[in-house]
């Protein structure tokens, strides 16, 4: 069974990130980039269907600028056999969904796993759209995934509890927090994964147009938030809730 991973150059999770002078977007000079957690989440996942004997070759993929190619090379010393790159920075979910069902069309995956978002933008759509697109079935915010005879049983976290469905193959899974704990990559895999294959391609390669169908307004900062005071006893408490805060 050949598994596709989708993972994704962001901002490293451990960067509080500033946001750009101009209210532009987020501030991005010498910043340290990562894979998007979740998509570590996705490609650990797809290793251990492999280890399993249940995944036979894993095709790790990216859209992004030049650079994401780290990001596939981390994939590659995971445990992904062989990696593809879209050049295309700043796609947005839409066009890197497009970009994903071309590729899928042309590599016929049996499973797809994603991450159910990614830390940047927060827009949790591209599985859903690649499902759609693809015509597959989806199992989104995944705690488990259990392939067997041509299906993949997903146990979904949803608001209040679980939810586990039975999709039938190929389809697309996107990742929760809680699947499982991603490994490290240990030095002879990084050093192994510098041979492994990783193939370039460019959006036109694939007739996908990946110009911007949202703009982007504005970008601001949480407000401050306002440091807080001890209060000597209860009465004063009260009084403070009653006379300054006004909620009470
Ligand atoms: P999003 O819909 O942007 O929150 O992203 C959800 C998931 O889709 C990510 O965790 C990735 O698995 C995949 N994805 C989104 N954008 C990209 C990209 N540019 N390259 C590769 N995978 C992506």
């Amino acid at each position: 069974m050949k598994v596709l991973v989708a993972v994704k150059r962001v901002v490293d999770y451990n960067v509080k990130v500033r946001v750009a002078a101009d209210n532009s977007g987020v501030d991005l000079t010498n910043v340290k980039m990562a894979m998007n957690p979740f998509c570590e989440i996705a490609v650990e996942e797809a290793v251990r269907l492999k280890e399993k004997g249940v995944a036979t070759e894993i095709v790790a993929v990216a859209v992004g600028p030049k650079e994401a190619q780290e990001q596939i090379r981390t994939a590659l010393a995971l445990g992904a056999d062989r990696g593809i790159l879209v050049e295309a920075a700043d796609a947005q979910p839409l066009a890197v969904a497009k970009l994903l069902k071309a590729i899928v069309d042309q590599e016929k995956p049996e499973l797809v796993i994603m991450g159910k978002q990614a830390i940047d933008g927060d827009n949790n759509q591209t599985g859903q759209m690649l499902a759609a697109l693809a015509g597959m079935g989806q199992g989104t915010f995944a705690s488990e995934v259990n392939v067997a005879d041509g299906s993949v049983k997903v146990t979904r976290e949803i608001d209040g509890g679980l939810q586990t469905v039975d999709l039938k193959l190929p389809a697309v899974v996107t990742t929760d927090l809680r699947l499982n704990e991603p490994r490290y990559a240990s030095l002879p895999n990084i050093m192994k994964a510098k041979k492994k294959p990783l193939d370039i391609k460019s959006p036109g390669d694939f007739g996908v147009d990946v110009s911007p169908l949202v703009k982007t307004l504005k970008v601001e900062p949480p407000a401050e938030r306002q440091a807080g005071v001890k209060v000597a006893d209860v009465a004063e408490l009260v009084d403070k809730l009653k006379n300054e805060a006004k909620v009470i």
